[in-house]
């Protein structure tokens, strides 16, 4: 199901995207609220979608959209003020959302692995890059401290890291940024995780680093046949990188679909935006196509469609909430228009 859909209109599991063979996640009408002061955030309200096996999908949209709160959703790592107030996570058909913190631990970095935006944040200082490797190894896998280091440098070699035998022990402040991403991959590879999740994992880095690290993850996700969720504010990276798509704003879904069809044939007013923000060489010496406006605090959300107040083509119907409805382009999309 997805966001701006009531039960069984979508279909989530149902829907055209997530027929056949059961997914590996199935995210169903999830809403993660945060209690304020002024009131409940509901930085996600009603999304749905799902990743097979060894696929890979992008969740794409501002800031505010609801997308990284999304992951952290599923890695059950919302901490009060925030709850999951609704909805499901079926992880190979089993509903994480019930788990126990024991049950939890045991998934998070061997089944499902997320990896940060930054990099320096994600390690710990005080430890070398290859201890921390080592780590991760013996939490999920009976082995041997020599096993282990001889894996973490069979690791820091897949994922490019130059001289691995001697980089593992370096501690992160003597690493680049990418070599550092590169590590926290290395990490979340380490027990072969089922899902790797990577919220804007190249914002950090500058352009030619940062088209490395996506290579790297394209690379890594044929060699181990790893389902990637990718998170980021780039549809230009989701184009690149994901086989499906789901657009989101002000913590609903706007569009979802196949790659292909929601960025060759977009429909949503709000993806056509993104796109057309793309840079291109075309575009030199040009201004670049902005979205008018900017997302609106989650607690002043407009009624109805949330992308009304930068809509082109609001109408006053556009005051209630749209369903997510197939288009003739193959997608589904949140929109009056269809
Ligand atoms: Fe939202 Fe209406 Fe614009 Fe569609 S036309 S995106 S429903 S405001």
């Amino acid at each position: 199901m997805l966001s701006g859909t009531r039960p069984g209109q979508d279909g989530g599991a149902g829907s055209p995207l997530s027929a056949g063979a059961p997914k590996l996640l199935s995210v169903q009408e999830l809403r993660t609220h945060f209690r304020t002061a002024a009131g409940v955030v509901k930085a996600v309200d009603g999304v749905s979608f799902s990743i097979g096996a060894g696929s890979s999908l992008g969740i794409v949209g501002e800031s505010g959209s609801g997308k990284s709160v999304t992951s952290l959703s599923i890695m059950r790592l919302i901490e009060p003020p925030g709850f999951v107030a609704g909805g499901h996570i079926l992880f190979k058909g089993r509903d994480i959302v019930s788990f126990s913190e024991r049950e939890i631990r045991g998934l998070r970095g061997r089944d499902i692995c997320l990896v940060f935006q930054d990099p320096m944040a994600a390690l710990n200082p005080v430890y070398t890059v290859g201890d921390q490797v080592i780590e991760a190894l013996q939490a999920h896998q009976d082995m041997g401290r020599r096993e282990a280091r001889d894996r973490a440098i069979a690791l820091f070699k897949m994922v490019g890291i130059p001289a691995p035998e001697r980089r593992v022990d370096d501690y992160p402040h003597k690493l680049s940024g990418g070599m550092r991403q590169r590590v926290t991959i290395a990490i979340a590879l380490a027990n072969e995780p089922d899902l790797l999740i990577l919220d804007e994992p190249t914002t950090a880095l500058d352009v030619t680093i940062q088209a490395q690290i996506l290579d790297l993850v394209k690379d890594l996700r044929q060699r181990i046949n790893t389902a990637v969720l990718l998170i980021t504010h780039d549809i230009g990276v989701v184009k690149e990188m994901c086989e499906e798509v789901v657009v989101m704003y002000g913590g609903r879904v706007m569009e979802r679909g196949a790659t292909a069809q929601v960025t060759g044939a977009p429909r949503h007013p709000y993806t056509v935006g993104l796109l057309s923000s793309i840079p291109s060489p075309a575009m030199k010496g040009r201004r670049l196509n902005a979205i008018g406006g900017s997302v609106p605090s989650p607690l002043r959300m407009p009624p109805g469609c949330p992308f009304q107040p930068r809509c082109p083509h609001a109408m006053p119907v556009c005051a209630t909430t749209p369903e997510l409805r197939p288009t003739d382009s193959g997608s589904l999309a949140a929109c009056w228009l269809y």
